[in-house]
């Protein structure tokens, strides 16, 4: 890990500016906006915002690039490779995005180096294998008129896709937007998150080293209601794939609709991680602790409603509080450091405030709920327990590492409670008996369940919700799905 003050020297010297069209914006009467550094407070660098125009550009190059350029008319094994290479020089350079991506979201270093960047390389390489095999199919029909027909269907990219990102895990989260797009050979114009955009300029700099052709990718730095609002409103967008809360994606979708454009949405969650008394309770313990404490809790699939049978619920209260006490709280930068900082000064306030409504509507705080230090947006891992169905943080989104404990009679109360919630995206279960496991998976309201162990990623896997935590899936088969189109071609013989 190189230290922070020769990370803020990488920052500085990053283009922070609009990549359009092969690229960097430069003069300009656009707005700037500051990146702040959460452990610190410190600004790292202006940036560049992309104004209207510059959206618009974005836009048109990227269809120029579709129609008449080398983007549009490359075979999918050349974009593959295209997409390898790219992957490879993310993969070179895992220190350089891992540390970027903790001097700007605040997360500890170990966790861009051991989850983050390995997902984004993963993702690259899992879909520079599809570019290829983007095969339609030969359908039989009875035929046309008495004639035999000939019918059958290609699959065609979607056109312009606007791919906004939330500032958690940018990479990773960019990367599962990039790459389907692009290797199904769509333009893909991306809107970084503008409290975390460092990593999204490096990525465009490596694409252009990779060889992606001018258009091919577009990196629009910006405020949401600004850039990102005049990229979901461009009538050039064909597709919009976004991330981030559910309020945005209300906006987002409606944009998207009004257009009658596609939309993907990965939104928040309210994830239960379901703890059955014949679970081994301390590989639960771990796993549960890392479910609502890893990246801060801020993570969309964090498991935020702790479920936990009542005959066990004592013990395993206790077992999650010494977990909470090992968190090592401070400086991503530190070796030891196992937790950051919460990403700006608004979010702490709202985590505070969560645990103010805990406080007030009659749960019992285990431990922490305050914040650390009075530098950095630090707060304390915190764990309320006795919780019940109707407070507040058992029901809203907190996105900081706070775990609401509750108690479950039964497998059919364990289920009701997991489902009584607005958000639908992931749950876990611990335990050892495999009917119980596959039963409960069945049951609960979640785009991905995983037993015994915590959100297994993997770019093979989709993954998205429903309920409030938003509409289709991303990441494998289906992510290209998402950026295609099958045409039905029928030839009368
Ligand atoms: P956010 O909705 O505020 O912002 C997300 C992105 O949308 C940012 O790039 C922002 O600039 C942009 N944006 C904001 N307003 C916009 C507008 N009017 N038009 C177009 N773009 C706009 O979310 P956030 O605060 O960055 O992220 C936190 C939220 O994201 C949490 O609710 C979290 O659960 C969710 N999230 C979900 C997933 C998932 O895969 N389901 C992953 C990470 C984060």
């Amino acid at each position: 890990m190189s230290s922070r003050s020769a990370t803020e020297r990488r920052a500085e010297s990053l283009p922070a500016a609009p990549f359009i069209a092969g690229s960097w914006q430069s003069a300009s009467t656009a707005e700037a906006f500051d990146v702040v550094d959460p452990a610190t407070e410190r600004t790292v660098l202006m940036v560049m915002e992309a104004d209207e125009p510059m959206v618009d550009s974005a836009v048109t190059a990227a269809h120029e690039a579709l129609d008449n350029g080398e983007w549009g008319r490359m075979d999918g094994a050349s974009r593959g490779q295209l997409l390898n290479a790219l992957a490879q020089l993310i993969e070179d350079r895992t220190d350089e995005f891992a540390d970027l991506e903790s001097l700007d979201v605040g997360k500890p270093g170990f966790e861009p180096r051991v989850i983050d960047v390995p997902q984004a390389v993963a993702t690259f390489r899992h879909y520079a294998g599809w570019a290829d095999k983007l095969v339609g199919r030969s359908i039989p029909t009875p035929g046309y008129m008495g004639k035999p027909t000939l019918s059958y269907t290609i699959r065609q990219p979607i056109g312009v896709v606007a791919a906004i990102t939330p500032w958690n895990s940018p990479t990773m989260i960019g990367a599962w937007k990039l790459a389907p797009a692009l290797a199904a050979g769509c333009a893909v114009i991306l809107k970084p998150p503008e409290d975390a955009p460092l990593t999204s300029f490096l990525l465009a700099q490596l694409a252009e080293q990779a060889g992606f052709p001018a258009g091919a990718l577009s990196v629009l730095p910006g405020r949401g209601a600004t850039t990102g609002n005049a990229l979901i409103e461009h009538p050039g967008v064909d597709k919009i794939s976004f991330t981030g809360s559910p309020e945005t994606g209300r906006i987002v979708a409606t944009a998207a609709i009004a257009g009658f454009r596609p939309v993907t949405l990965e939104l928040g969650g309210k994830s239960p991680q379901i703890v059955f008394a014949d679970a081994d309770l301390d590989a639960a313990a771990d796993g549960v602790a890392l479910g609502i404490f890893a990246n801060q809790g801020e993570v969309c699939a964090a498991g935020s409603r702790i479920l936990v049978a009542r005959s066990i619920y004592d013990e395993f209260v206790s077992a999650l509080a010494t977990r909470a006490s090992k968190v090592v709280l401070g400086d991503p930068f530190d070796e030891g450091t196992t937790m950051g900082a919460l990403i700006n000064a608004k979010q702490l306030e709202r985590v505070s405030r969560y645990v103010r409504i805990g406080n007030d509507e009659g749960a019992r705080l285990v431990t922490g709920g305050n914040r650390h230090g009075s530098n950095g947006y630090f707060m304390e891992p915190t764990l309320f327990a006795d919780v019940t169905q109707d407070m507040t943080i058992a029901r809203e989104e907190i996105f900081g590492p706070v775990g609401a404990i509750l108690a479950f009679d039964d497998d059919e109360h364990a289920v009701a409670i997991a489902n009584d919630n607005p958000y639908a995206l992931a749950a876990t279960l611990w335990t050892s008996d495999l009917s119980r496991a596959h039963t409960v998976a069945r049951h609960v309201h979640a785009g991905a369940v995983a037993v015994n162990g915590w959100s297994p990623l993997d770019p093979r896997l989709p993954w998205g919700g429903s309920k409030l935590s938003g509409l289709g899936r991303e990441l494998g088969w289906a992510g290209i799905e998402a950026c295609t189109e099958e045409k039905t071609i029928t030839v009368v013989l």
